[in-house]
């Protein structure tokens, strides 16, 4: 099924992000947990791309492994550093394990690139060149948006500028990078409405559950950390069931703050443990059933 469709017919929408094992020897034990997290019934679940050196194959097989559970799933694909050709064998490979949803990517600039380098042999430069193919082939798509701002734009503006013509390209819906305070997610919603932007907007939750998970955070997305939770991870930094259960109740007091507030999509970055999504889940799930069940 579209998540299009999904996210058409739902009040409210909650899905997970797994990433692939680093080595092959680990694809199995990922594999249980996507199984884990399709028992919880999620919307849909997405599987990331390439990122932290994964073999790329893996997304397409776990996204199939999802789907033949019985959950949606959405394959990222990221199109630096790739050739049209091997672009257009990704396609192919997610057709032939009928997959339908894709979130596109442009992917990191990598650190280890030459001078002179060519990180762009397909001529898809940006996120929203890959929306267009993947258009071509039929593909729901998804696209990732930065209510901070993305790391590389010079201003909020010309982001959102060049997020309109990523939404105009052809992407069907957007999910947000890492946020930690619900209020810079609602301004940006609102900069997207008056920019003309009206795709849904899936929000992005990390739960935190080790106080070293933020310093890393930071460095990958540059999100903002409210007080609240920098105090928790200072003062439970050596417990590990203390910052597990505090990022966990922060997780989900996020979540019920949007929901309340009428975002209509939860996506939480499990980190593949689903021991965390599961406590957030058993924390939500009235309430997002009883949000499904109104009829306006
Ligand atoms: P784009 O939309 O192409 O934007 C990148 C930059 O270019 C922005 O600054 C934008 O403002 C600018 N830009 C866009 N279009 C134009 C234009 N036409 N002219 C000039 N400037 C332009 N990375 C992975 O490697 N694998 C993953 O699986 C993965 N999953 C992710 C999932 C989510 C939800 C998010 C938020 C990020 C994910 N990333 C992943 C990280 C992502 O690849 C990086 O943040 C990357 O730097 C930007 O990718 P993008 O698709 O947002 O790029």
């Amino acid at each position: 099924m579209k998540i299009s469709e999904i996210l058409k017919n739902k009040k409210v929408t909650l899905s997970f992000e797994i990433f692939p094992p680093k080595k092959q020897e680990a694809f199995e034990s990922v594999k249980q947990t996507a199984l884990t997290l399709s028992a919880l019934k999620p919307d849909f679940i997405s599987i990331t791309y390439g990122a932290g050196g994964s073999t790329q194959s893996n997304t397409s097989d776990l996204a199939k492994t999802v789907q033949d559970s019985g959950t949606v799933s959405l394959a990222h694909l990221t199109c630096v550093r790739s050739s049209k050709e091997s672009l257009l064998q990704t396609i192919q490979l997610l057709k032939q394990k009928k997959i339908e949803n894709v979130l596109a990517l442009r992917g990191d600039l990598p650190k280890d690139a030459f001078e002179g380098e060519n990180l762009f042999p397909s001529g898809l430069f940006h996120a929203s060149d890959l929306t267009e193919l993947l258009k071509e082939h039929d593909f729901c798509v998804g696209g990732a948006c930065y209510p901070e701002g993305h790391p590389e734009s010079t201003n909020r503006d010309a982001d959102i500028q060049n997020l309109k013509h990523k939404v105009e390209s052809g992407v069907d819906f957007l999910t947000t990078q890492m946020i930690f305070d619900n209020d810079m997610l609602y301004s940006f919603l609102y900069r997207l409405q008056s920019a003309g932007i009206h795709v849904p907007v899936i929000a992005g939750i990390m739960p935190v559950t080790s106080a070293s998970q933020v310093s890393r955070m930071v460095d990958l997305s540059n999100a903002y950390i409210p007080r609240k939770l920098l105090s928790f991870c200072d003062r439970f930094r050596h417990d590990n069931e203390a910052m597990k259960q505090a990022g966990i109740a922060y997780a989900t007091d996020q979540i019920i703050d949007l929901i309340s507030n009428g975002v209509r999509g939860i996506h939480i970055y499990t980190m593949n443990k689903p021991e965390i999504a599961e406590a957030i889940v058993k924390n939500i799930d009235s309430i997002i059933k009883a949000v499904n069940r109104r009829e306006n």
